[in-house]
């Protein structure tokens, strides 16, 4: 059972303080699981995705251990090291660092590429207990001697499945061989591919092992609907959409950076204020975009899925699919940016002719019918036999608040009804955990060449590659 506070962690007293500013009362399971381990020196293999509350997880005992120890600090010699995928994800993690290390005299500091490296060989300059990196730039400040990890004795690998997916796993194996030995290793994963299995059990001694639910439950609270429209109305039923004004935080997906841009664009000219988020921007612009998505100024960010990630955005109402991803595991991260921290959700979608076998895929690994809306931009042609158009018409659905009943779907069909019906005509489809061998890789819609911008396939509800014989379809990312 999952403790009911933090206090019989033995945690500092300025962390539970800490804890207290940040509202966090009641630990996460995975916090629950970790904590007391780590606390205690144990290497931890966290099958854990963002959302779960990993990063307090192991920033807690991180900071906990490094304020008991008060190791003098050198300069340019961290005590512990986190590598991140994401230029995004290293930002957050020193933001919760910094938020949960407040008034406990550890420094951290982030380094990150595509930004110059002047400000970060500064801050290794002056010193710092805990160093949060990505791979890349890590490794460049390591080979110019700015940076040695030799005082390393806490290193910590977050979103492994990701880094391999990008193509860090060779990065990866050389940093961890420029640690010591002797060190405590912690290693999260959303998703066990052999590969990291391999890397866990090479780097990590006697390790606990945590593995908490995925975000099923997350997506059970999202009010899906999906329309269908011809592509040259998307932009039409966007805007007609958003003049609904319980669309208050909104978060656009298109599988581009160069349509992201292009509806930002389009909004923009329409009156609306959005940002747009990708891996193009520079990484000022990312910060800048992003702070004004979080803070209200801007109503809509138009982001591809590389850059929006692993992001933690609260508040979010609605996350609008303009565009339906290849990989259906990428519309359940996608959709799991609204319904954070137990709040209800929407999540819209639009399907032109073009896309419908994405959302096969997506039904299939999710195994949710996603109800239709209808509008009066939506096609007129019935879809396939198994749909049932609800009696809705335009107006967006509203985020779920609170949670309907267990079982219900939005068309007062029972899930379980609707989905004998779903397996009845696709028995070749996966099923909850009929997990594929392979995993898909290299289909990115920004590819590797994005460097550290750029991420590759995530699984979430269950393991799935493209369902065989689904096409590669006109309008599949550059
Ligand atoms: P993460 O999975 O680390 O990205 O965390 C997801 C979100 O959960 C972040 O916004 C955290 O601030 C929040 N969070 C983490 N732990 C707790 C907690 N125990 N109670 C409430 N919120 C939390």
């Amino acid at each position: 059972m999952t403790p009911s506070s933090f206090d019989g962690f033995g945690l500092a007293e300025p962390l539970r303080r800490a804890l207290n500013t940040e509202n966090h009362h009641k630990p996460t399971p995975i916090q629950a699981q970790a904590i007391p381990y780590l606390t205690q020196g144990r290497d931890l293999l966290g099958i854990a995705q963002t959302g779960t509350g990993k990063t307090a997880a192991f920033a807690l005992p991180i900071l906990h251990r490094l304020a008991a120890e008060r190791r003098p600090r050198a300069p340019g010699r961290p005590h512990a090291l986190i590598l991140a995928p994401t230029r995004e994800l290293a930002c957050q993690i020193d933001e919760r660092f910094r938020a949960y290390g407040r008034g406990l005299g550890v420094k951290s500091a982030v380094i990150l590429g595509g930004v110059g490296q002047g400000k970060q060989v500064q801050a290794l300059a002056a010193g710092v207990d805990i160093l949060i990196a990505t791979p890349g730039r890590l490794l460049d400040l390591h080979s110019q001697r700015h940076v040695s990890l030799a005082e390393v004795s806490i290193l910590v690998l977050d979103e492994a499945d990701r880094m391999l997916d990008m193509g860090f796993i060779r990065d990866v194996r050389k940093i961890v061989a420029a640690c010591p030995k002797q060190r405590q290793t912690l290693l999260f994963s959303a998703t066990m591919p052999t590969d990291i299995a391999k890397l866990a059990a090479e780097i990590l001694q006697d390790p606990v092992r945590v593995d908490v639910a995925p975000a099923k439950v997350t997506a059970d609270r999202i009010d899906q609907r999906v329309y269908f429209v011809p592509a040259q109305s998307k932009r039409a039923l966007l805007n007609e959409l958003l003049a609904d004004p319980a669309m208050d935080r909104v978060l656009v997906f298109t599988r581009t950076k160069r349509n992201a841009d292009r509806v930002c664009r389009a909004l923009q000219q329409a009156g609306l204020v959005a940002e747009a988020l990708h891996g193009n921007k520079a990484q000022n612009a990312r910060v800048r975009a992003l702070d004004a998505f979080r803070s209200g100024r801007a109503r809509i960010l138009v982001a591809t899925d590389i850059a929006a990630r692993g992001i933690d955005v609260p508040g979010v109402s609605h996350v609008i699919n303009y565009e339906l991803p290849n990989e259906p595991e990428s519309y359940v991260h996608r959709i799991g940016r609204t319904a954070r921290a137990g709040a209800g959700g929407a999540a819209i979608a639009f399907c032109d002719p073009s896309e419908r076998a994405y959302l096969k895929a997506i039904e299939r690994l999710t195994r949710v019918s996603v109800p239709v809306a209808e509008h009066r931009l939506t096609d007129a042609t019935p879809e396939a036999p198994h749909r049932e158009r609800p009696a809705r018409s335009g107006a967006a659905p509203q985020p779920k608040r609170p949670h309907p009943p267990r079982g219900q779907h939005a068309d007062g069909q029972s899930r379980g009804k609707r989905q004998e019906s779903w397996r009845g005509q696709h028995s070749g489809g996966q099923t909850r955990g009929q997990h594929s061998e392979g995993r898909s890789r290299g289909r990115h819609a920004e590819g590797p060449s994005g460097g550290e911008h750029s991420q590759g396939v995530l699984t979430t509800l269950a393991r799935s590659s493209r369902p065989r014989g689904t096409p590669r379809l006109a309008g599949d990312p550059r």
